[in-house]
């Protein structure tokens, strides 16, 4: 059968069905060609010391700015993309991206920041993305050392030892890498141990829960704990109040990250509200939220 008839008739016994295969084939579509039309944007949320409540990175974030539905949040685009593969090409943008803003940063004489960058597991299992990387690196001229690598449980721990042998690649070049929603997933602390990664990212939904779910903060000092030992930082995700900030500043917590800082914003707004930040000191809240 040709395409066309295979719908129709899939229309005929399964609308419901038929109707969500369509919309999926238009979002493909939709997405084919917003990366030729460049229609994605990065977005930069800050990060700050917990002690000092300096500036010291920020993550990107990718939206879609679609011309006719506006801001698309990845939420809405990346499963799609990973499932026809056109993640490949959407993670080769924002890996580009996210290095010409560095490096254009740098050349604006602004003081470094870590440009944390958030992998796809099948842009990570390419069997060239080390070596692509290095390039994509190499000609902005960025230090890869100001590039971190948002990796998920669930990428590490599925082939340990490709995976192994691309983050002991990565850290030889000098990259750095995180883990991302950690604590939600199935890590093998053995793996975990002997894998060269410098940050945990406690996942928000203990954040959240902090002072609803005793067990919530236990899994917080928990995850400290664990990256102390093995000579990791830590970055709380989706700090949004201040009692919040507060107690995992007081537990230890390095890095925050989240609504009460900031929102992800876009370049020249980022750019402007750190222009204008003031870090607040430990034992002050926040003015404003
Ligand atoms: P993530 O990497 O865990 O990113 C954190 C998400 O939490 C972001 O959602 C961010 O906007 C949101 N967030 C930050 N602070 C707060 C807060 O205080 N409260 C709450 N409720 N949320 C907060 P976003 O931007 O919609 O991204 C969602 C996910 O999409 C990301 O989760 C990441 O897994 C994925 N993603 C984003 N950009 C990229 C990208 O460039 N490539 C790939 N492969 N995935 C991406
Ligand atoms: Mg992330
Ligand atoms: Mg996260
Ligand atoms: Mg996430």
């Amino acid at each position: 059968l040709a395409k066309e008839n295979d719908r129709n008739n899939c229309q005929f016994y399964s609308p419901d069905l038929n109707a969500r295969n369509l919309e999926r084939l238009q979002m493909e579509l939709r997405l084919r060609q917003a990366l030729e039309n460049q229609e994605f944007v990065l977005f930069f949320q800050p990060q700050i010391d917990a002690r000092s409540g300096q500036l010291i990175g920020a993550e990107t974030l990718i939206r879609w700015q679609d011309p006719l539905h506006g801001l698309i949040p990845p939420g809405r685009f990346i499963p799609l993309a990973e499932e026809t593969g056109l993640i490949q090409a959407i993670g080769d943008w924002v890996l580009t991206a996210a290095c010409e803003h560095q490096a254009r940063w740098e050349r604006l004489g602004l003081p470094p920041l870590t440009l944390a960058v958030n992998l796809s597991a099948r842009q990570f299992r390419q069997p060239n993305f080390v070596e692509h990387l290095i390039d994509t690196a190499d000609r902005s001229g960025i230090d890869p050392a100001r590039l971190e690598l948002e990796l998920t449980e669930s990428m590490l721990m599925k082939d340990i030892p490709q995976t192994t042998g691309k983050l002991q690649q990565l850290k030889a070049r000098g990259f750095r890498m995180s883990v991302d929603d950690f604590g939600t997933g199935f890590s093998s602390l053995n793996y975990l141990r002997h894998f060269p990664l410098d940050v945990l990212k406690i996942d928000q939904s203990f954040v959240r829960e902090l002072f609803e779910d005793e067990a919530a903060l236990a899994i917080i000092d928990s995850i400290i704990a664990l990256a102390r030992a093995l000579g990791m930082r830590t970055v709380a995700e989706g700090v949004e109040t201040a009692p919040q900030r507060q107690i995992l500043q007081s537990h230890g917590c390095d890095t925050l990250q989240g609504y009460l800082i900031a929102k992800p914003l876009p370049e020249a707004e980022f750019l402007a509200w750190r222009q204008s930040y003031q870090p607040a000191s430990r034992n002050k809240g926040p003015d404003s939220e």
